[in-house]
């Protein structure tokens, strides 16, 4: 059974308000400079604030607005926004008024000129069009199935990352083509669940987008096993914020900006610290790093199926030191790398299957067997970061089914890696410390507005929340 809590992210305006005015304070520099001359430049390169779309009404707890902090105006703010219809954007562009508007699909073995003669185009328009949409996307690799919608002035279909191509005839200035931007709006939004028998369980209850909770479980996962350490009755929040396509209402984007756990005897709290929008930290409130230098499941969605020390071997019935842990997952399943470092082996070993080893550095070595794959420029000499995936599991070597056997290595010599001691990863900068603490602030007077759990200081007892 799944309790999620009736009393969901009830963010006020007036808080939403605050996170967003504080948030600008952020927006320094050059940038700002460009601002004061400039009509409103968008810090997020979105739409502008928006009032609620209905569809807000479909999403998972009370969705808010906020901008986020960029560095510098990238390419989105500068490009023309998409439409519902072209024949809205034809409009727009022209003041020509469209008598149709259809959607083709591509079909296989046709190209684009193909396709706008079914649409009814004259071969000469087709290849105005095309000569114009060249150079905006790379018309060889489009897809089947790939839907272009038309008017008799003209069409648009989907490029990559969010970009529309739209090409149109002015009467009197012939074919046009230009990319435009998919409009997205920003929310944040806040979940929060009692844990009965799974984390996952207890996510999907509480309708958390995928991307969030993979987020959260990688930031958790440093400091908690969630197939073994988790128990019914622990409860956990997070405030994640969240990119919808303005057209569409699809989910396009999630970033998580808190990630909060309250388990039988310990309570753990991290938050989001962009740094130069280069590299993501994340960190206590005192601005200790989330991370250890080590994973000890680097494999997510598994099941212990033989833990480190003495046990009769399955295939041989002798009884052997086992100097691994072995995660049982479906062949396939994504293994990452337990920590930054250096490949050391890679390819076949013996009973070991297809392998990979990592040197971590003087002390530390990380080694996966049994796999089905190894991921592509994963070779000795390699470097990997730390949660970059670099093999799939697989059952090949000395193996009963698909698995991983994992170890870690301490100096050499294979330790238990469920409970070696592993130091954390490195602090927050000293130099950093004051704007981080100003992010802790704000994240907690977001979650606080929402009556929540409070992790971050005042405490309620799941069981009190559960029976409001
Ligand atoms: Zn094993």
């Amino acid at each position: 059974m799944i309790r999620s809590l009736a009393r969901m992210a009830k963010v006020t305006s007036r808080s939403a308000l605050r996170f967003a005015t504080a948030l600008t304070v952020c927006f320094v520099g050059p940038v700002a400079a460009i601002a004061a001359t400039m009509e409103p430049i968008r810090i997020d390169g979105t739409a502008l604030p928006q009032p609620k779309p209905d569809f807000v009404s479909l999403m998972p707890g009370e969705l808010v607005e906020m901008t986020v902090p960029l560095t510098r105006p990238d390419l989105s703010s500068i490009l023309p926004k998409s439409t519902a219809t072209v024949t809205e954007m034809v409009l727009a562009q022209t003041g020509q008024q469209s008598t149709r508007e259809d959607v083709y699909k591509l079909q296989s073995g046709e190209g684009l000129a193909t396709l706008l003669a079914r649409t009814g185009f004259t071969r000469a328009d087709a290849s105005a069009a095309i000569n114009e949409v060249i150079g905006r996307a790379s018309l060889r690799a489009l897809p089947v199935g790939l839907e272009v919608r038309a008017t008799e002035h003209g069409f648009a279909f989907s490029a990559k990352n969010g970009r529309e191509i739209y090409a149109i005839r002015d009467a009197e200035e012939g074919w046009m083509a230009f990319t435009a931007i998919r409009p997205v709006e920003r929310y944040v939004a806040y979940a929060q669940g009692i844990i009965d028998d799974s984390i996952y369980r207890a996510a999907s209850a509480s309708d958390i987008p995928d991307g969030a909770l993979a987020e959260y479980i990688r930031v958790m996962g440093f400091s908690v096993d969630f197939q073994r350490e988790v128990r019914s009755g622990d409860a956990f929040e997070l405030l994640y914020e969240q990119a919808v396509d303005s057209i569409t209402g699809d989910l396009v984007d999630t970033k998580l900006h808190y990630a909060g756990l309250m388990l039988s005897g310990k309570q753990l709290g991290y938050y989001r610290y962009d740094h130069d929008g280069t590299r993501v930290g994340w960190y206590d409130r005192d601005g200790q790093s989330a991370a250890r230098t080590l994973i000890r499941t680097p494999i997510s969605g598994a099941r212990l199926s033989s833990s480190f020390g003495m046990r009769r071997h399955p295939i041989s019935g002798y009884n052997k030191m086992h100097k691994g842990v072995d995660f049982a997952a479906p062949s396939g399943t994504p293994i990452i790398a337990a920590g930054s470092g250096v490949i050391t082996k890679s390819g076949w070993l013996g009973a070991y299957g297809r392998y990979v080893s990592i040197r971590h550095n003087g002390t530390y070595s990380t080694a996966y067997a049994h796999m089905s794959r190894i991921a592509r420029g994963i070779t000795p000499g390699a470097r990997v970061e730390q949660g970059q995936i670099i093999g799939y599991v697989g059952s090949s070597g000395r193996s009963t089914g698909p698995h991983l056997h994992y170890e870690i290595l301490v100096n050499n010599r294979k330790v238990n890696p469920l409970t070696v001691s592993l130091p954390t990863g490195e602090k927050i900068p000293p130099e950093l410390l004051a704007p981080f603490k100003k992010r802790v602030e704000l994240v907690e007077a977001e979650v606080m507005a929402t009556g929540s759990l409070h992790f971050a200081g005042m405490e309620l007892l799941p069981s009190e929340l559960a029976s409001n």
